[in-house]
């Protein structure tokens, strides 16, 4: 058995009068099968502003998960007196698929039983080179970072990331979508689109806009803000292919995140680590796996907090431009006009 799995379960048991739970699919894997659960809680209404929170996806990742499930831990915890939060509720919704890969998790892979990564496995193409392997790869399921069959339908897992986000987060007019990795570099990184190419995603003074508005809410924060592109462009996106997706409506605001752990942090810590393959993506030392569960919550809950007041701090009109202006001199000034 899976033990974020078993976890995963007893919160949702811990929280059932609070949650709505739905098994997407079953993933299958040697003797096992596994469910893949999507959970919400608060707002029920399709246009109330909604947060996504996605972990697990590169079953080797597994601080990712445990990140999110230490934050809907609490927030379990907290339904139990905390009144603020459920008013807190009543405005916006909190959607969770914290272990996306189990059947990857349970076999200690990145990528899922049938051989594919799920981050290149949509179908989006970058416009620009790639790095050879890492950027996704037709060449074999046996090499890391494969995209799966040209003319295969998505993988399951990601079929129900895709259903999950069209459901719950595009209804609305505000989202934002958290997805939970670890593995590169020494810094914690927030990521956004594009991967794909190189040029500015439409909402991008949205994004500088939250970037600030963290500063200043927290203003001894050490994450750095990137688009992907700025590190390695790459075939398959999932949040890629959402976003564009969720462009399709004008009025719609979905901004898609990645929280790039940086485990090589841990491993300068932990040279020893180097020669476990978990240790390469995951604080190994339990007051380390403290130190990490701890310090993203504060993240986790200015992102509920900030869709939750939107409209209080959206720019619109000049703000936006200035918005815009800063956000390029600060990621684009080599590759933008
Ligand atoms: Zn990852």
């Amino acid at each position: 058995m899976l033990d974020e799995l078993i976890e995963l379960e007893r919160i949702i048991e811990e929280g059932s009068p609070h949650l709505r739970v739905r098994s997407l699919c079953r993933v299958e894997t040697g003797a096992h099968t596994f469910p893949v659960y999507a959970l919400s809680l608060g707002s029920g209404d399709p246009g109330a502003p909604a947060v996504g929170f996605f972990g697990g996806i590169h079953g080797l990742e597994r601080i990712g998960t445990h990140v999110l499930l230490a934050y809907l831990g609490s927030l379990v915890a907290r339904l139990r007196w905390d009144g603020v939060l459920h008013r807190q509720l009543e405005q916006v919704r909190l959607v969770f698929m914290p272990l996306i890969n189990p059947g990857g998790m349970s076999r200690r892979m990145r990528c899922n039983p049938n051989g594919v990564d799920l981050m290149r496995n949509a179908p989006v193409d970058a416009l620009g080179r790639v790095p050879f392997l890492l950027g996704g790869q037709r060449i074999s399921s046996r090499l890391p970072w494969y995209r799966g069959a040209a003319d295969a339908p998505m993988q399951i897992e990601s079929q129900a990331v895709c259903r999950t986000v069209e459901q719950e987060l595009l209804g609305a007019e505000f989202s934002i979508a958290l997805d939970c990795h670890s593995g590169f570099g020494l810094l914690d990184r927030i990521w956004f689109p594009h991967a794909h190419t190189a040029t500015p995603i439409r909402h991008l003074a949205e994004i500088h806009a939250l970037k600030d508005l963290f500063d200043r809410t927290c203003p001894h924060h050490d994450y750095l803000f990137e688009p992907q592109s700025r590190q390695y462009l790459a075939h398959g996106d999932l949040w890629d292919y959402l976003y564009l997706k969720a462009l399709g409506e004008r009025r719609r605001m979905f901004l898609p995140l990645t929280l790039e752990m940086g485990s090589w942090r841990w491993v300068k810590k932990s040279p020893r680590q180097m020669f476990s393959r978990l240790g390469i993506f995951n604080p190994l030392p339990q007051h380390r796996l403290h130190r990490v569960l701890r310090r993203h919550l504060v993240w986790l809950d200015f992102l509920t907090r900030a869709a939750s007041a939107w409209r209080n701090w959206i720019p619109t009109a000049e703000a936006r431009m200035q918005h815009r202006q800063a956000a390029v001199q600060r990621w684009y000034r080599d590759t933008a006009p």
